[in-house]
């Protein structure tokens, strides 16, 4: 998966990092003052991720915690998402990664006890904040090598008021599996029918895989959530969506869920551009976008609107109750 290592000199003695670099014991170490003396300094091409990746581990300065945008996540307490890593392994063709960072390569943050204090200071104010993982970087896709999730379930069981969400596309649950549950850390997996899961989501787990790492969490007692978004409006994607929660009700995974979250595809210019030039091909090309007032590339408004509220009335007749529906960054 990697090809070399970049290590900050300040965790050459962290266990962490002795564990992560066991797993890779033939990859070239250098060790630097600040991964960001070297992380993004050049502009390297997002596809080069598919044959020289390079692995940054690191400590995060500065704001670790932020606000999270109008419309983010479910209820009206306030959410925030904390930054545990920069970049993916997948390759998603919408992701908005591609035109966000001028480096595919990946960042590991290891101060998970400095992001812990934050989140202590924001709950004094805001005692049932949100706080969610998995804006930058899929949030279990590496939890085995960084071993972070036990350091938040501690935290989560002593403050039983606030919320953590992980979101994911992975079917890496390994290390989840080996904690106990907590009703208020939620596992959000990302779900796209599967036709278009097979066109776009490249790299990621298969549908069916996530679907049964779903069914293997919640029989084992872990909260969960969807999200269905970006949802990309094929002619027929009614009935793909209608066949997704036929899926999910099949497997029982409808009714002990936390939230379903609904948004569309939307893009900023530079993201498009990226898009474009990565991934000719796509079946996102064929879609009827335009730049909305807020300089975004979306459907418009009045099929957007469609769309969203179609999913939403396939979700109601699967037997999803409207509380835990919502319709996210609209
Ligand atoms: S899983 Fe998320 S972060 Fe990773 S490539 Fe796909 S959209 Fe991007």
């Amino acid at each position: 998966m990697f090809s070399q290592i970049f290590l900050e000199r300040a965790l050459v003695d962290h266990p962490q990092v002795h564990h992560i670099l066991k797993q890779f014991p033939s990859l070239p170490v250098n060790v630097i003052d600040h991964y960001d003396e070297v992380w993004g300094k050049f502009k390297k091409p997002y596809l080069l991720k598919r044959e020289n990746l390079s692995l940054f581990l690191a400590q995060k300065k500065g704001q670790l915690i932020k606000l999270a945008p109008d419309a983010y996540g479910h209820g009206s307490e306030k959410h925030y998402y904390f930054i545990h890593a920069y970049n993916c392994i997948y390759e998603c063709e919408y992701c908005y990664l591609q035109g966000y960072f001028s480096t595919p390569d990946l960042v590991v943050f290891l101060n998970h006890q400095e992001i812990i204090s934050e989140m202590e200071m924001i709950l004094k104010e805001e005692p049932n904040a949100w706080f969610h993982a998995g804006e930058f970087s899929d949030s279990l896709a590496l939890s085995h090598l960084t071993g972070e999730l036990s350091v938040y379930f501690n935290f989560f069981k002593s403050h039983p008021q606030a919320y953590l969400e992980l979101r994911t596309k992975s079917v890496n649950i390994k290390a989840l599996k080996a904690l106990e549950p907590l009703q208020n850390v939620i596992v959000s997996f990302s779900l796209s029918p599967e036709y278009m899961a097979r066109r776009v989501d490249r790299k990621t787990p298969s549908l069916s895989a996530r679907l049964k790492a779903m069914a293997e969490l919640s029989s084992l007692g872990f909260k969960l959530a969807i999200h269905l978004d970006p949802i990309i409006a094929v002619d027929d994607f009614e009935s793909h969506y209608l066949d997704l929660f036929t899926q999910l009700a099949a497997r029982n995974l409808l009714q002990n869920l936390a939230y379903v979250s609904i948004g569309v595809v939307r893009f900023t210019e530079e993201v498009m551009s990226e898009v474009k030039r990565n991934y000719p091909d796509s079946i996102l090309h064929a879609q009827n976008f335009l730049k909305a007032q807020d300089n975004k590339i979306k459907y418009p408004a009045p099929y957007r609107k469609h769309v969203l509220n179609t999913v939403y009335e396939l979700g109601l007749r699967a037997g999803l109750r409207r509380d835990q529906l919502y319709f996210c960054m609209e």
